[in-house]
């Protein structure tokens, strides 16, 4: 995420009913490893570049995504999973647990899966897609297939930038599309064109107009 400040920072999230919350901790930009073989990551139109390096901020076209997504696009914080840190709700209402990502995400016992409303999908062989079994939010993906050793960034998360908070939220914005070729084209025309005007824009959830009485 090119535009990320070099100081350490924090964002937070979680599922829509809060039993599921997380923290992500940003390491200052001299902690973070230059991705070895990785695309220069573009910073304006003019085509200059920086290194890249984690985080991404990742809109993925992938057709699995949208669907377990339920949205038409999705979009990801990926970073390595040593960032994260989960709290989760105790299904007895009996406090919260802290666990780290590595043991949410990829491989959750069954017995943190059935102390607290973490849900767990494996969506193919390697990927594994989390999600809050009360209010349903999905919110990760990760994979078990091993990166190149040359990245050095151990095993990756990807966190579902749509449950981050608002605050968080508003410091993030997308650095890269994921799976362009897999895309709708519809969707990758309103992303990267805009909407062009064309839109109509309810300023509340209403689509129908407060019709005036004649005076
Ligand atoms: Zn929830």
């Amino acid at each position: 995420m090119a535009f990320l400040s070099s100081e350490p920072q924090t964002f937070t999230g979680g599922c829509l009913c809060s039993a599921i919350r997380y923290t992500i901790s940003v390491p200052a930009l001299s902690s973070r490893n230059v991705i070895d073989k990785a695309l220069p990551t573009p910073i304006n139109a003019r085509g200059d570049t920086v290194d890249t390096r984690f985080p991404f901020i990742f809109l993925d076209h992938c057709q699995d995504c949208r669907r377990a997504s339920g949205a038409p696009l999705q979009c990801w914080f990926i970073c390595p999973q040593a960032w994260v840190e989960f709290e989760l709700q105790h299904v007895n209402g009996d406090g919260t647990r802290s666990t780290n990502a590595s043991g949410v995400v990829s491989n959750p016992q069954k017995e943190l899966t059935d102390a607290t409303y973490l849900g767990y999908y494996n969506s193919s062989a390697d990927a594994h897609r989390c999600f809050c079994r009360r209010c349903g939010t999905p919110f990760s993906w990760s994979s078990t297939t091993p990166k190149p050793s040359s990245w050095n960034n151990g095993d990756l998360v990807d966190i579902a930038v749509g449950t981050l908070d608002q605050e968080s939220l508003d410091r993030v914005k997308p650095d890269r599309h994921g799976w362009w070729d897999h895309g709708t084209e519809w969707i990758k025309k309103l992303v990267s064109e805009g909407d062009q005007g064309v839109l109509i824009r309810h300023p509340h959830g209403r689509v129908s107009q407060q019709v005036q009485p004649d005076k």
